[in-house]
């Protein structure tokens, strides 16, 4: 008798690939399994069930099984398609990087249902119109960063530890805000808006982001820090977010 493992998961489809003639590999990243690979078989025939639950940004509820290598997908059911956000080139950009962060930075089978939510919170603020995209963005983005170990420590200095409430240097290689006693080495200067401003996004939760409003300038020492340190951490760079800049 053979018993076949059953899964039954929430979960975003963050990537998908096409496999031999009628299959296709999605990527899903899940509540309960975190991010996982499974073969949805014949889904690229016209008539499968499966072929809107596979779609890129599709929000559902999946059944699958684990076989040998793969997870094998049995049945899905849309909680939200999330098909808003492939109107508007800003938001579909959003929505892909956010996909592509969690590809790049999360390992297979890491499960973390505190970042789960905030990546769903996201997915559903960016659907919406009534928000500060790149704010949202960066805040998920020091989300990831904490998930993952590279955290930043802005209450003690990231040299000597002593309590700092606010500084104008992060350093890359410690992860932290500096005091003003402390040598400022392989480090960035930003304003002290933009130090607090990093304090704020990563000590609340997604859907109350909005409640920040900085400047222009404030945002770029923002991206400075954040995407340096996402650029060198990680195996692979993000390439969703280059597209923004040529529109
Ligand atoms: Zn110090």
């Amino acid at each position: 008798m053979v018993f076949l493992s059953l899964h039954k998961v929430r979960a975003v489809v963050i990537k998908t690939m096409e496999y031999k003639e009628n299959d296709k590999l999605v990527w899903l990243y899940t509540s309960e399994l975190g991010k996982i690979t499974a073969i949805a078989k014949g889904s690229r025939k016209s008539k499968s069930k499966f072929l809107s639950i596979t779609l890129p940004l599709c929000y559902g509820e999946y059944i699958l099984f684990k076989g040998k290598n793969l997870y094998n997908l049995q049945e899905g059911k849309i909680i939200s398609s999330f098909q808003g956000l492939l109107d508007n080139l800003d938001k579909l950009t959003y929505s892909s990087y956010i996909c592509e962060l969690i590809d790049i930075c999360i390992e297979e089978g890491e499960v973390n249902q505190e970042l789960f939510r905030s990546f769903i919170t996201c997915m559903y603020l960016l659907n919406t119109d009534a928000l500060d995209y790149e704010l949202l963005i960066r805040a998920f983005e020091l989300k990831i960063l904490s998930a993952t170990g590279y955290g930043l420590n802005l209450d003690y200095c990231a040299s000597c530890r002593k309590r700092i409430t606010v500084s104008n240097y992060i350093s890359l290689s410690s992860y932290g805000g500096l005091c003003e006693s402390c040598e400022k080495v392989h480090g960035i200067y930003i304003s002290k808006p933009a130090y607090n401003s990093i304090k704020f996004l990563m000590k609340t939760p997604m859907d109350k982001i909005y409640k920040l409003n900085v400047n222009e300038e404030v945002k770029r020492d923002i991206r400075k820090v954040i995407t340096h340190i996402i650029s060198s951490n990680y195996s692979k760079k993000p390439k969703s977010l280059e597209m923004l800049n040529y529109i």
